[in-house]
């Protein structure tokens, strides 16, 4: 079963392996050295135009000469490997060595049973992994990378395999480089090619041509597959893909994907280990009280196969791995995609959440319902009049101030609107230039228009540590600077303000006017923005200077109206909400407020100014910023180190984050989140969790998913090792009071593999108590089992194995049947009295009729298939022949049916009095 677990879904790796079949069966790239080459060289020999990209015929063309663009497809485990699997295990070795000892005693039944055995373990295991690792690899197949082209003329989103030699790609800071390729158009481009250079520092790229024999790290003219752009926007032609790719050409990451081995896996692993060490202690003492009694030799090695047979939980790493497989398929159905079954089993621990604000807190619906201006206060609204002031209609087109503010919004912005689009979402690009070019639309400014008009010719692009941008435009040979930003940002690089009288000197005091404005604005939940621009007459002038303040923009978001909820319920499971927003810290609070993360009301807010380093940290601070909600203005580093506070703490920390730079705190934190919509590339493939809806109650409902996964796993492996622990006492007593054994080792192991498995499997894909989001979020190290589950597990092991003998006993001694007979009445004992035991596992708050186990229809299903299975073994000449399995008769069943709920019985009535007694208190 290590497949399934070591399987894990390792999309992050994907780029990384390699399908070599590829590289023979489809032609080369047409281009030898795409580097060496101009743009328009390389357009040529490609035979594209750059303005309408290939025709989707040619393409179609292309690849069928060059193949898909595939790396190597997601390895699919072939059916044999995972059969083979299935053989090589602990219990396989001792059952073969069981077959072993039966041909050497003569004993060719037993032998040929075992043999049987083995082939029905395999087969079931084998089914089980087979439709685990299939829809795992179903659910990575729903995550594709895909790349912006254009062809015939327009831009489209197309799946990564899809490139071909010749496509004209754009590209965007965040993305995943899918192809080779050779830019013809940069814009402050970077790329982090660690990947392939092993150099972190990201690269800067030109257009330029370059030698022929520059090396590949300084390729600086080309963008390699499986890298990532880092910043920038830029266009480039595909010049080869797949195989061909230097990605493809590095034989040293052909290497398989590492085999990670899951926490839960480990914990199993131990549990295992603890198991097989007790049951060899058990079989010593039973092996020395044999020998003390002058046993048989065959007797004994009969009793220790047995006993070997009945501690080891066979069906559990098969359940285990299905459970979790299961909870990875309801979390993508709830819109959650988690990369890999590990994360399905921490995301049940999340003990904090740290979250960001826009777009997941709020509706990432940006609209600008204001603009201040010096001495100015115009409302922003609807169609009919979209500009008022003190009640009284603006109109743009006269009003020289507000039209200037109006056209810093369209210029310095890179998104675009739909055209004629009256529906959501209006345009594409950041949804908060999206508001400010449909403020300017209003105004009569038209984003399209004015950007053909004054072209750009540079572009300083925004980034939350910088909090700022700003466009340079031509303007009859000299060039207008517009700059937006963060409001304290913007203030500190102007010197002048736009006033009714032109432009006057902007001081100290003057900017305190704006400060102040900003921060009652702030208080109302508002995204403020500031404005400025300036006149340069050289492209590479210092856009941050000497800046003319114009005004603020005022930007309204909502709060998302199940956040509330989410949070709420959060608090109810003791998970620590914690908002960490590059935002001024006033908004911060307000939103904050308004979706109940300040119950108080007074709790803090630290801003990243205040926030101190890791290192200067005393404990008190630590203290402090573990009991913050709220965090504002915060740089992506400053996250690493909230996380590591957290983590220090002893919570399972998970973080939210959409761009590039927030990648590095993605991986440090135990489950990083990161947006399916808004997220950029980088982020969705350093994340172990992609929300499809970039919304916060969907991480809520995926850690719920996670407590009843491990919820689920507790239970069945409660159950099962129960069951065991009962095995073992019957055949420990028996053998101390030297009575024939009560259970043959056969027995034991359809017991184990047959009959114990189905309803372990059914509690493994239980929906969950009612209570599941009540109680405290479990800590990194505790064991699956606590110490109670073992007491339990003793107490419920002692009841069964109980029942067992007190059947056999009386179907001996009372009704003198022969032993074939009483053995199948204590068999039959031990399995219906197991398949009864599946009511015990109930919550303790839950009714006795009513619960979480009478609701789920698969353990009605699982106790069918059992019953049937028993009256097979029973009943079918050749099964009840090996298994050594007699007719109880009806007095017999009556026994049985008696005998095998004492355990049930014994344990509702348990559950039931610690339950009222849980409530009254
Ligand atoms: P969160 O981190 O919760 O998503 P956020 O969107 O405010 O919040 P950032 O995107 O890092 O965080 O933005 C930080 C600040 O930078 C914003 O508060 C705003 O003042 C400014 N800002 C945001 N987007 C732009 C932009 N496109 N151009 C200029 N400034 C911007």
């Amino acid at each position: 079963m290590r497949a399934a677990f070591a399987g894990r879904a390792a999309w992050t790796d994907t780029m990384l392996r390699m399908q070599r079949g590829d590289m023979n069966s489809h032609a080369s790239p047409p281009i030898a050295r795409p580097w060496a080459s101009t743009p328009d060289q390389l357009l040529e020999q490609l035979n594209v135009s750059p303005d309408t990209g290939l025709p989707e015929a040619e393409a179609r063309t292309r690849r069928g000469t060059y193949g898909p663009n595939r790396l190597r497809q997601v390895e699919s485990k072939s059916p044999w490997q995972i059969l083979l699997r299935q053989v090589k295990s602990l219990i396989v070795v001792l059952l073969a060595v069981a077959a072993i000892l039966s041909v050497a005693f003569g004993e060719w039944p037993d032998a040929l049973a075992i043999a049987g055995v083995i082939l029905l373990n395999a087969g079931i295991g084998f089914f089980m992994e087979f439709k685990a690792v299939r829809s795992m690899e179903s659910l990575r197949r729903m995550e594709r990378v895909t790349t912006r082209v254009r062809r015939e003329g327009r831009v489209h989103e197309v799946s990564a395999v899809e490139l071909v030699p010749g496509d004209v790609v754009i590209i965007e800071g965040g993305d995943i480089v899918s192809a080779d390729m050779r830019l013809i158009y940069a814009s402050k481009l970077q790329a982090d090619e660690s990947v392939l250079t092993g150099e972190s520092v990201p690269v800067g790229k030109r257009i330029e041509r370059l030698e022929e024999e520059t090396v590949l790290g300084d390729r600086v003219n080309m963008l390699f597959k499986g890298t990532a752009v880092t910043r920038g926007s830029g266009e480039a032609v595909v010049t080869s893909t797949g195989m061909h790719t230097e990605l493809g050409h590095i034989s040293t990451l052909v290497a398989e994907a590492q085999e990670a081995v899951t926490p839960l896996e480990k914990r199993l692993n131990r549990l295992g280990r603890m198991l097989l060490w007790a049951t060899l202690v058990i079989i010593v003492i039973v092996a020395l009280t044999g020998i003390a009694r002058g046993k048989e030799i065959f007797i004994m090695i009969e009793t220790a196969i047995a006993l070997a047979v009945a501690a080891i939980p066979e069906g559990l790493p098969i359940v285990a791995t299905l459970a979790l497989a299961r909870g990875m398929i309801r979390m993508a159905r709830r819109n959650a995609l988690v990369n890999e079954l590990a994360a399905v089993e921490t995301l049940g621990g999340t003990g904090v959440i740290c979250t960001d604000k826009t777009g997941t807190l709020t509706e990432n619906r940006m609209t600008v319902t204001g603009l201040i201006l010096a001495g100015r206060e115009i409302v922003v609204g609807g169609e009919t009049t979209p500009f008022t002031e003190e009640g009284r209609a603006v109109d743009p087109a006269r009003d020289e101030r507000l039209r200037e503010a109006l056209e810093i919004c369209a210029l310095c912005n890179n998104a675009s609107l739909h055209e004629g689009s009256h529906t959501a979402p209006a345009g594409v690009g950041d949804p908060l230039e999206v508001g400010l070019l449909i403020a300017a639309q209003k105004g009569g400014v038209d984003g399209h228009e004015i950007r053909r008009r004054l072209p750009e010719e540079r572009e300083d692009a925004f980034d939350s540590d910088a909090k700022r941008m700003a466009t340079f435009n031509r303007v009859n040979g000299a060039y207008r600077i517009s700059v937006k930003g963060a409001p304290e940002v913007v203030l500190a690089s102007c010197s002048r303000l736009r006033t009714s009288h032109g432009v006057e000197d902007l001081d100290d005091r003057g900017k305190q006017f704006w400060f102040d404005r900003n921060a009652e604005l702030a208080e109302q939940g508002r995204r403020v923005l500031s404005l400025a621009a300036k006149e340069a007459d050289s492209v590479e002038t210092e856009p941050y200077e000497d800046l003319v303040f114009v005004g603020l923009v005022v930007i309204e978001d909502p709060p998302r109206a199940d956040v509330r909820d989410a949070i709420e319920a959060c608090q109810e499971a003791g998970i620590r909400v914690v908002m960490v927003t590059g935002d001024h810290p006033k908004t911060a609070r307000s939103i904050a407020s308004a979706v109940g993360l300040m119950p108080q009301g007074d709790e803090p807010v630290v801003s990243g100014n205040e926030f101190k380093p890791l290192d200067d940290m005393s404990a008190e601070d630590r203290q402090l910023y573990r009991q913050t909600p709220v965090f504002a203005r915060v740089s992506p580093k400053q996250k690493l180190d909230l996380i590591d506070i957290h983590q220090r703490a002893g919570s399972i920390v998970a973080m939210t984050g959409d761009g590039v730079n927030d990648a590095p705190a993605l991986k440090k934190a135990d489950i990083g989140v990161a947006m399916g919509r808004r997220g950029t590339q980088v982020a969705q493939e350093a994340a172990d969790m992609v929300l499809k809806d970039d919304a916060f109650s969907t991480i809520v409902v995926a850690v719920e998913q996670g407590r009843i996964i491990f919820d689920n796993i507790r239970t069945f492996v409660l159950y099962l090792l129960s069951c065991n622990v009962s095995e073992v006492m019957v055949v420990f007593a028996a053998s101390l009071v030297n009575a024939p054994l009560p259970i043959l080792p056969l027995q034991i192991l359809f017991l184990n593999l047959v009959t114990d498995v189905f309803p372990a499997l059914a509690l493994g894909v239980s929906r969950g108590s009612a209570d599941v989001m009540q109680q405290k979020p479990r800590g990194p190290d505790e064991p699956v089992l606590p110490a109670r589950s073992w007491v339990l597990i003793a107490a419920y092991g002692l009841l069964l194995a109980c029942s067992v003998l007190i059947a056999f006993a009386v179907a001996l001694k009372v009704m003198h049947m022969s032993e074939p007979q009483a053995v199948t009445v204590s068999f039959l004992t031990l399995a219906l009295a197991q398949m009864w035991h599946i009511f015990n596992l109930r919550g303790a708050a839950s009714s006795v009729l009513r619960n979480e186990i009478t609701a789920n229809r698969y353990v009605w299903a699982a106790l069918g298939l059992c019953a049937m299975l028993l009256l097979i073994a029973v009943y079918v000449p050749v099964l009840s022949h090996v298994l050594e399995l007699a007719n109880p008769g009806l007095k017999g069943w009556l026994l049985v049916l008696l005998a095998s709920s004492i355990t049930c019985l014994a344990g509702q009535a348990f559950k039931s009095v610690a339950g009222s007694f849980r409530r009254r208190s």
